[in-house]
């Protein structure tokens, strides 16, 4: 059976890879002329089950009102006058109730978890080697009262087998050296000791290596521009190369799943939040960081990946808006000083953004979409990476007849009609 994945990111690879394992002939269709370019490539590389929580929570509306006035929040708005953005901020904010929170953040954890199990998996299938860090990541704080309320956060994800250590400062400082340099500012740090990091886009380019030598084409520069129907289902997908045509499709767009999905008269409900990066060169590696962080104060993620170190911070709701200048990374750039003042080049830093494919719920929208043979991987926000291997997983065990291993009721488009 032929299956067209449609999206070469993270999501869509790891797609391909078991849709293959299966046995099937699969092509995937990616717009740029390698895998992995957009949010696979950008982010800040945490697996991190540690950190799942559902965005939507009881203090955003207040973050959100916030932001509006003041230019030093993690949010960030551009005027916008998309209908799409209203009905899935509506949704978002119905979201924000502290039970449906909760929920959600037990389904991302259970997701998250499952994820990093196969994730190991295909590693060990393969041998890839991504510069991963399995030491943990550390959830520092500055100041004490916000350090209280991290540790309380943290009890929902530790009752449900996830492992946390509260360090101090000294003890932050004994697990990651480099952060000596803030010692007598942190109020203290909580410490995932099983979350890791590593680069979402290493790991794809090589997966897509592990792909062909099972069969797999890739169809790259090849921009898909609309699904065309035929009776209930799709007959084929017309790119800016001539149509493509399979038994199967997967929707694997990131956040540009909702655009196409509408060519086909289906309403996903997908919104991009723009997330900005900045990669330094490591100049010092005996002083840069060995395992990766998140400043809670100022909601700023860094990883080191290899030679480099990566920074990510804001969610700017801006459209489907990629640019991404000095002004914008600000923030990372003062905050890379202090933490890092000598172990990274400082002057060669590299700006840029891309998309969170973001669900107002937070968990992801796999499985049926409702159109025959037109099947769902997307909607995995600002965990993309960490999820992406047992979200294909699921979708493929689905395409398959086979039961996946966990309960999908909340993880399907059904869960918004
Ligand atoms: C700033 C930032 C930091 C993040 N940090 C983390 C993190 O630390 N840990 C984590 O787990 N997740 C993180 N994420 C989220 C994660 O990066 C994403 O959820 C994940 O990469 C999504 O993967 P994807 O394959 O669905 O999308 P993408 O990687 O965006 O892939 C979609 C692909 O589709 C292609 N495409 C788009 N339109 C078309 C078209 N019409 N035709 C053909 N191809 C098309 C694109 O070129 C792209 O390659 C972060 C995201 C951001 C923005």
């Amino acid at each position: 059976m032929k299956t067209v994945v449609i999206g070469g990111g993270v999501v869509g690879v790891t797609t391909a890879w078991y849709l293959a394992r299966d046995g099937h002939d699969v092509t995937v269709i990616e717009r740029l002329d390698h895998p992995a370019g957009e949010s696979s490539y950008n982010n800040a590389g945490m697996i991190a089950p540690g950190h799942s929580f559902a965005w939507a929570s009881p203090r955003v509306p207040q973050i959100l009102l916030q932001s509006l006035w003041r230019n030093d929040t993690a949010f960030r708005f551009s005027l916008s006058l998309d209908p799409d953005f209203y009905s899935w901020g509506l949704k978002f904010l119905r979201e924000c109730k502290a039970g449906r929170a909760h929920a959600n953040t037990l389904v991302k954890h259970d997701l998250c978890r499952y994820s990093q199990e196969k994730l190991n998996e295909i590693v060990d299938q393969t041998g890839i080697e991504f510069h991963r860090e399995s030491g943990g990541l550390l959830f520092f704080y500055r100041d004490p009262a916000h350090f209280e309320q991290g540790r309380r956060n943290m009890q929902l994800l530790a009752d449900n087998g996830q492992h946390f250590d509260f360090l101090d400062a000294a003890e932050t400082v004994a697990v990651e050296p480099a952060l000596a340099t803030i010692e007598g500012e942190l109020a203290g740090a909580v410490h995932a000791t099983s979350d890791e990091t590593g680069d979402c886009h290493v790991f794809t380019r090589a997966l897509v290596d592990h792909c062909r030598e099972m069969g797999v084409e890739f169809a790259f520069g090849t921009t898909a521009t609309r699904m065309v129907m035929n009776g209930a289902g799709i007959a084929a997908v017309e790119t800016d190369k001539g149509a493509i045509t399979g038994d199967r499709y997967v929707l694997a767009l990131g956040a540009y799943a909702a655009p196409l999905a509408k060519t086909a008269g289906l309403k996903l409900p997908v919104y991009p939040v723009k997330g900005y990066s900045v990669t330094f060169p490591i100049i010092d590696a005996e002083k840069a960081p060995k395992v990766g962080g998140v400043d809670e104060g100022m909601l700023i993620a860094y990883a080191p990946m290899g030679d480099r170190l990566r920074m990510t911070a804001t969610a700017h709701f801006a459209g489907y808006d990629t640019r991404s200048t000095e002004k914008d990374c600000a923030n990372m750039l003062k905050v890379a000083r202090e933490l890092f003042p000598d172990s990274i080049d400082h002057d060669a830093v590299e700006f840029r953004a891309c998309l969170r494919p973001m669900t107002p719920d937070g968990p992801p929208v796999l499985g049926a979409s409702g159109i025959e043979n037109l099947w769902l991987n997307a909607g995995q926000g600002h965990m993309g990476w960490t999820m992406a291997a047992g979200c294909s997983r699921i979708v493929t065990d689905m395409m398959e007849g086979r039961t996946p291993n966990r309960d999908t009721k909340a993880m399907e488009l059904g869960r918004f009609q």
